[in-house]
């Protein structure tokens, strides 16, 4: 038994089609009370996942004159256990508009439904082992993601490709473990003779499978959060000039990232399938005062997080030794790339001088845009990951920390063990490290997982999902 709960799932927006999701025990028979099939089917002998229209109606649907309709829409069911929830569940596709969707709520609310909370609908399929904590989170990502490669991440997620690879690591320890405790158990008994050496390999295999994995997530978060990307200069070149030229000509997707202060607002901008966190940086000038000094100390700190830089240099001046310092600035493993701004005026760097400088560069002119394609297109070329093509078949980019951090644990323990394997310690010790291990992997997918961490998880969600 649930209690049954409802959300609009489609956004409160005025839009073509809106839907209203209900699930729980008593779904079937509110909707029986509330939808009048114009076929003269009711809800309750409807075929599971096929859409049927009629009236919905407020009042009950068997006294038609005395009631208000509401909506004339579709109504589609899928009995449990073969739904979303796993329980069982009605969707009413209304015309979008949220007044309409707000009375359908208040309707089901006067049946007793109550509003979901967020991700609830989601956390009960979770509950109901209709998917696990990996897939519940990939359907997070996949609503929130902002490239094409993040979401095509976090649909093989969903596939289950994690979950695969976590369950098959699982079994791989659990079997190893029942060995132990065979031999631990029943010294007398004739088990197969303890292959040291047979442990240590599929141990060993276990560990690199994990290793693999933990280095996918710098590559997945990126994909998934951006390139953080500091644009850096001295004051007047045009940094702010060629931002706004970037963000204008790219159409890009500005966000205020929720939770921050006014200093640390950052800004996205989508280039192709390329996505920036731009990071705002103070102007690259010798400091004199201490406010200065932090600027530039955070400026240089923004630099040493970067996974890009963007060097903005002054077409119409001589080089200064700020521009040298920008330049010196950026510690070589960084991917970096100079933009010779202000191409409309005349020029009076000259190219053997930007040569000398040992960095790529393109002329633009951030007020006019000339020359902002070809910049584009060099930032789409360090960034491949990007591309939806460039990546595919079964593996998978762990792009959540929660998942990393388990893994991670899970492959410290399993180094402790295989330590204590070697040094042949007992099996006391060996199973203590397994034990750790394995729960740490149960983590992932939810085998093993605390509820108030799965609640903290299902909050992050939207409401409708
Ligand atoms: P910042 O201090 O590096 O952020 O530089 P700003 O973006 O504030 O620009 C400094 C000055 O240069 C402003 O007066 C801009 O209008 C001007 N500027 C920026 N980009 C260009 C450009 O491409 N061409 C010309 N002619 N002026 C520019």
């Amino acid at each position: 038994m649930s209690d049954t709960i409802a959300a609009i799932a489609t956004g409160i927006v005025v839009s073509a089609i809106g839907i209203v999701r209900v699930s729980g025990t008593d779904a079937l028979t509110v909707a029986d009370n509330l939808f009048a099939a114009a076929s003269g089917v009711r809800v309750k002998d409807f075929e599971d996942r096929r859409l049927y229209y009629g009236e919905l109606i407020d009042g009950a649907a068997d006294n038609r004159p005395l009631s208000r309709i509401i909506d004339l829409c579709l109504c589609t069911i899928s009995r449990a256990p073969n739904s979303y929830t796993g329980e069982n569940t009605v969707e009413f596709h209304c015309h979008g508009s949220p007044v309409v969707l707000a009375d359908v709520l208040q309707v089901l609310y006067k049946h007793g439904v109550r509003q979901a909370l967020p991700g609830e609908f989601t956390k009960r399929a979770f509950l109901n082992g209709r998917m696990d904590l990996t897939q519940a989170e990939a359907v997070i990502d996949l609503i929130e993601s902002e490239t094409s490669a993040a979401a095509k991440n976090a649909v093989g997620q969903l596939h289950g490709t994690i979950s695969i690879k976590m369950d098959a690591v699982y079994n791989r320890l659990v079997d190893i473990m029942a060995h132990f405790h065979a031999v631990l158990d029943y010294p007398d008994e004739d088990i197969d003779e303890f292959k040291l050496q047979n442990y240590l390999d599929t141990l060993h295999n276990v560990e690199d499978d994990l290793q693999r994995l933990i280095s996918t997530y710098e590559r997945g978060k990126v994909l998934r959060d951006g390139i953080p990307t500091a644009i850096i200069g001295r004051p007047n070149t045009g940094k702010s000039s060629l931002l706004n030229a970037l963000l204008g000509y790219e159409r890009a997707i500005v966000t205020d990232i929720a939770g921050t202060t006014r200093d640390t607002i950052e800004e996205k901008l989508l280039i192709g399938n390329v996505l920036l966190r731009l990071i705002d940086t103070a102007g690259f000038r010798v400091a004199d005062d201490t406010i200065e000094k932090l600027g530039v100390s955070r400026t240089l700190a923004a630099i040493s997080g970067a996974g890009l830089v963007i060097l903005v240099l002054d077409s119409s001046e001589k080089l200064t030794p700020e521009d040298y310092d920008a330049l010196r600035s950026i510690p070589p493993d960084i991917p970096k790339v100079a933009v010779v701004n202000k191409s409309d005026l005349p020029a009076v760097l000259e190219e053997n001088e930007l040569k000398e400088l040992g960095i790529k560069y393109y002329s633009v002119s951030a007020l006019s845009g000339e020359g902002l394609n070809h910049l584009d297109e060099e930032i789409r070329k360090m960034f491949p990951d990007f591309e939806v093509s460039s990546y595919g078949g079964p593996s998978v980019l762990l792009a959540n920390a929660r998942q990393a951090d388990a893994i991670s644990r899970a492959a410290e323990s399993l180094r402790l063990a295989i330590e204590a394997l070697t040094a042949s310690a007992t099996p006391d010790a060996v199973l203590t490290d397994l034990e750790a291990s394995l729960t740490a992997i149960g983590e992932v997918t939810g085998k093993t997982m605390r509820e108030d961490i799965v609640s903290r998880i299902f909050e992050r969600f939207c409401i409708g999902k």
